[in-house]
């Protein structure tokens, strides 16, 4: 594999641990928030190999408890990431996926592998409203599918959805966590307009601290717990 970026340090992509971070290239969403866009349509100029990761995980095995492997869209890498997270894992580092949620089969093969301490799954929409959301045909059953293996899983896990305004009503929150009832977390991401896809994206805004807090109230029967970021 090889991947479009390594962050060295991060304190706040691994949930009460210190990891790094690997971006994996490609994504078969385009959703026009997405803060990524040299991953997603593939431009991005330097490309790191899979070995110099390794190499660089060696070097950092007291320093790190683990690595979080993000996008673009990691599982589209199937066999070629569960070998990555696997040879990860082999090195004694925790390792978290962020996922779009479009591949179930390989996020069930990284739990039944054992390879996966950690899946964070973007919730785009409610499940009727996807397409509209991230501008390419969605299989909305795979991503079903993907929900219902992550919530009856073993692997700590959260959901997560990005908020803009005037994209996803207060209605269309309430239908997704209807969709995810019972979910252990799931937070409400703030959208911010730096470095995004869609230029045109740049004028939306997020809710209010107030109107965020409201949603919050009316999903709180949903899900066991849902935090606001
Ligand atoms: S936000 Fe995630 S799923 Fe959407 S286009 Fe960007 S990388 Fe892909």
């Amino acid at each position: 594999m090889e991947f479009g970026g390594l962050e060295k340090f991060t304190l706040i992509d691994y949930p009460g641990k210190i990891a790094c971070v690997v971006y994996t290239i490609g994504c078969n969403f385009r959703c026009p928030y997405c803060h990524n866009p040299e991953l997603v349509d593939e431009t991005v100029e330097t490309k790191i190999k899979e070995s110099e990761v390794l190499d660089f995980l060696d070097k950092r095995k007291d320093l790190l408890d683990g690595v979080v492997i993000t996008g673009g869209e990691p599982t589209m890498h199937g066999d070629d990431l569960l070998c990555f997270m696997a040879e990860i894992k082999n090195r004694g580092f925790l390792v978290k996926l962020d996922s779009n949620g479009t591949n179930p089969d390989v996020l069930r093969e990284a739990i039944d592998k054992k390879i996966v301490d950690y899946i964070a799954m973007d919730i785009k929409s409610p499940l009727s409203k996807y397409e509209r959301t991230v501008g390419r045909p969605v299989d909305a059953l795979a991503i079903k599918k993907s929900i219902q293996i992550i919530m009856f899983s073993p692997v700590e896990y959260e959901f997560r959805t990005t908020i803009v305004k005037g994209m996803l009503s207060p209605e269309d929150i309430e239908e997704i966590a209807r969709e995810i009832k019972g979910a252990k977390q799931y937070y409400l991401q703030k959208f911010v307009s730096t470095k995004i896809l869609n230029p045109q994206f740049k004028k939306k805004v997020t809710y209010s601290e107030d109107e965020l807090k409201a949603i919050q109230e009316r999903i709180s029967n949903d899900v066991a717990y849902c935090g606001i970021r």
